[in-house]
């Protein structure tokens, strides 16, 4: 039969001028496949008939009748070309309004019979009428924009719906016939229609009950492949050999209560889990999550010290220079109390500097080459650093165990990377405080192991949080001032350092480099009546509000030497107000500071507005967020008062995956994702049926052997989307 192929051009197909082309283009639409899966986003129903007679004031509407009269006149005043009709169909005669569309008269000739689909509306005259309908001569063909379920597409500027139903339903008719990809036990199982039908009917269905159950499909696909995906690298990485890493229970024991602090029950439960991971000769792959300050740190700490005891060494990787010296030194106290351990040789490695722990409390800068010397022959055994851990240059000697802080995903490539030398590949464990929703674990982090600390340390008081609208400013200063005074310390964030240089920053620094500031910020400044520049405020606060404090500013243009003297000065308690950009987002630790102020509020995911108050409240004295609301939306108000309300990061994670979908929690890097597997990923049901269909295949048929067509969809979306 033939038909039209899905891989030719839109430009092959005759008929679609240069024009339409253009603006397809710019939707993306280029070829007959990239058409036919432009989806509606939904549907109208003008499936029902009524007699002009029947009709009522507000309803939408199809009527069909002949057209009596028609008529164009011009309103001047108003620049309006109006086409006037009345048509009749038995019961009764209806006046059709349209503006600025003369064509029409040539198509509606006095005579003809039509179908017209729009709104019934009041006139002045007290008179029905039907406003700019949608209308169709009624002939042979199916109709396409009226009397049935008509599609409403993503539209761009100069492509209406109505263009597109015109292109796509005569491609459609005359399609070529699809294989189906999809095992048969799949569709069956999971009610979903054959592909063929499903794209007749996700376009032009009968009943919207057809439509539901196409697009349910083509969801479906997407979340079925990647769970596939998902299984298949755990089956790899379970053929993979790694390094077994042994722990002396007995002896740990002995090094927790000699801890400043007793464990919470689910950091230890996550250390044992992740040690009866680093016990097995396959390479864990493990997600530690954990609220802010639920101590994490500490959990892979002790897993870096038993991988230490097998004389085999542990990298440790923070997003930042400032997380990968606070980690630095969280070892150097946590060596210092306890004396059940070897001490271990402890390097810290970053683009700027190398040092090496000794012994207790000996710390020494040490050349970067000597450095990977003693990395190399394997005498130092924890390496902590930042993405330059990872370089080229770099070689471990018997690296088994890899830790990567405050990252919820990171590579399987990265990884090979890491243990390039060896035919042995590490373990890892990655940790994030930004909680992940259900379905997202279930989907995108589903190859992972996931442990998780469900609970913070005891004594942690609740964090008063505040939204405060632009008259309460000099207030909220004042209170401040007061608790400065009384010793306290403050955290000022603002979303970026001025204007221009955004691009430049988020390049140099990786961790500021977040999706949420360059994409979904970028789209907003221009509606923002003010940008919060960290200078600017710096300026103002030590200048104009705070003169008498000592007020400093950090950010991602800084030299990582005046970064850490500025921490350093910070955290010792010689600055009294830290104004940053988001590099404190993550990980910073300093008890004294009470306060956390947050500017700009709106550029902001939930995730992360959360994550930022989380670096306060972690000393004895009662601390305070301050959320300043730039605009007085109420969208803006109903968002920050869910961190008020929230009791964890999960509800509002599960806010943030409604409100900004899950760009938020995949970063910027998955634009292969395609819309339809955005929406899945938001839908709990069908990520379950997905999962149980290819759980369900794969235990059959491991290779695929059996499904040569799925192999090869699986291949192609292997390769448009990258999960790393
Ligand atoms: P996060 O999970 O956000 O990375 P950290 O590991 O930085 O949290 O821990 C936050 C703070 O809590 C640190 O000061 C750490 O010493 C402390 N801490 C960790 N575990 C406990 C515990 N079980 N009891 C008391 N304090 C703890
Ligand atoms: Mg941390």
């Amino acid at each position: 039969m033939g038909g039209i192929k899905l891989d030719i051009p839109l430009i092959e197909i005759s008929g679609i001028g240069p024009r339409f082309l253009q603006r397809l283009a710019k939707l993306g639409v280029k070829t007959v496949r990239d058409l036919i899966w432009h989806f509606p986003a939904r549907y109208e129903d003008f499936s029902h008939i009524y007699k002009i007679a029947e009709l009522e004031v507000g309803q939408q509407a199809t009527v069909q009748g002949i057209v009596k009269k028609i008529s164009l006149r011009h309103s001047w005043r108003r620049h309006l070309a109006i086409v006037e009709a009345t048509v009749e169909d038995g019961s009764g005669e209806l006046k059709i309004v349209w503006f600025n569309q003369p064509y029409i008269l040539n198509v509606l000739r006095v005579g003809r019979r039509a179908n017209f689909s729009g709104r019934v509306t009041y006139s002045e005259e007290n008179e029905i009428y039907l406003s700019h309908p949608a209308y169709e001569l009624v002939g042979r063909n199916e109709t396409k924009h009226t009397a049935r379920l008509v599609p409403i597409y993503p539209e761009t500027r100069g492509l209406t719906s109505k263009g597109l139903r015109f292109l796509t339903q005569p491609i459609l008719k005359n399609i070529e016939t699809l294989d189906e990809w999809l095992p048969y036990e799949v569709l069956k199982t999971n009610g979903l229609p054959e592909i063929n039908a499903a794209l007749q009917k996700v376009h032009f269905p009968k009943k919207i009950d057809e439509a539901l159950a196409a697009k349910k499909r083509f969801t479906f696909e997407d979340l079925f492949l990647l769970q596939l995906t998902n299984l298949e690298q755990k089956f790899r990485l379970s053929k993979e050999k790694a390094p077994v890493i042994k722990t002396d229970i007995e002896h740990l024991k002995k090094v927790i209560s000699e801890l400043p602090y007793k464990l919470t029950l689910s950091q230890k439960k996550s250390l044992w889990e992740i040690i009866q991971g680093l016990a097995k000769a396959q390479p864990m792959n493990r997600l530690l999550q954990g609220d802010v300050g639920s101590g994490k740190t500490v959990v892979a700490a002790l897993a870096a010290v038993i991988t230490a005891e097998n004389r085999l060494q542990t990298a440790f990787m923070a997003p930042t220079e400032i997380l990968a010296r606070q980690h630095f030194e969280t070892l150097k106290k946590l060596f210092a109390g306890i004396t059940s351990i070897n001490q271990p040789l402890v390097g810290l490695l970053t683009s700027s500097e190398a040092k090496i722990l000794y012994e207790t409390d000996l710390e020494s800068k040490i050349k970067k080459s000597e450095l990977q010397e003693k990395i190399k022959n394997g005498e130092v055994k924890i390496v902590i650093g930042t993405h330059a851990l990872i370089q080229k240059d770099m070689a471990f000697g018997n690296l088994a165990f890899v830790i990567i802080d405050e990252q919820h995903r990171f590579g399987v490539n990265q990884r090979a990377e890491l243990a390039r030398q060896k035919n042995l590949i590490p373990h890892l464990l990655s940790m994030s405080a930004t909680p992940i929703p259900r379905t997202l674990m279930l989907t995108v982090f589903g190859d992972l192991d996931i442990s998780t600390i469900t609970e913070l340390p005891a004594g942690r008081k609740n964090i008063v949080t505040k939204i405060i609208p632009p008259p309460g400013r000099a207030e909220a200063y004042e209170f401040i001032r007061g608790e400065v005074k009384s010793g306290r310390q403050v955290f000022v964030i603002c979303p970026r350092i001025d204007k221009a240089q955004t691009n430049a920053d988020n390049a140099q620094n990786h961790a500021e480099k977040s999706p949420r500031e360059s994409a979904s910020s970028l789209r907003k400044s221009a509606l923002l009546w003010e940008v919060k520049a960290v200078k600017e405020e710096y300026e103002k606060l030590s200048k104009k509000i705070f003169p008498e404090l000592k007020v400093a500013m950090l950010h991602g243009q800084l030299k990582s030497k005046d970064k850490e003297k500025i921490m350093k000065e910070f955290t010792a308690g010689k600055i009294d107000i830290l104004v940053s950009t988001s590099v404190v987002e993550v990980g910073v630790d300093v008890p004294n500071a009470t306060i956390m102020m947050i500017e700009g509020t709106d550029r902001f995911g939930l995730a992360q507005l959360y994550q930022f108050r989380g670096r306060v409240g972690r000393g004895p004295d009662q601390s305070y967020c301050f959320l300043f609301a730039d605009s007085s939306a109420r969208t803006t108000k109903e968002r920050l008062k869910a961190i008020v309300k929230a009791k964890n990061g999960f509800e509002l994670a599960e806010r943030d995956l409604e409100i900004r979908g899950p760009g938020e929690f995949l970063g910027e890097s998955q634009t292969g994702f395609p819309d339809t597997a955005m929406q899945g990923l938001q839908n709990i049901e069908l990520v379950k049926q997905s999962r149980a269909a290819a759980l369900n295949i794969i235990q059959k048929d491991r290779e695929l052997k059996h499904h040569p067509l799925l192999k090869q969809k699986l291949a192609e979306f292997q390769k448009a989307i990258h999960l790393e």
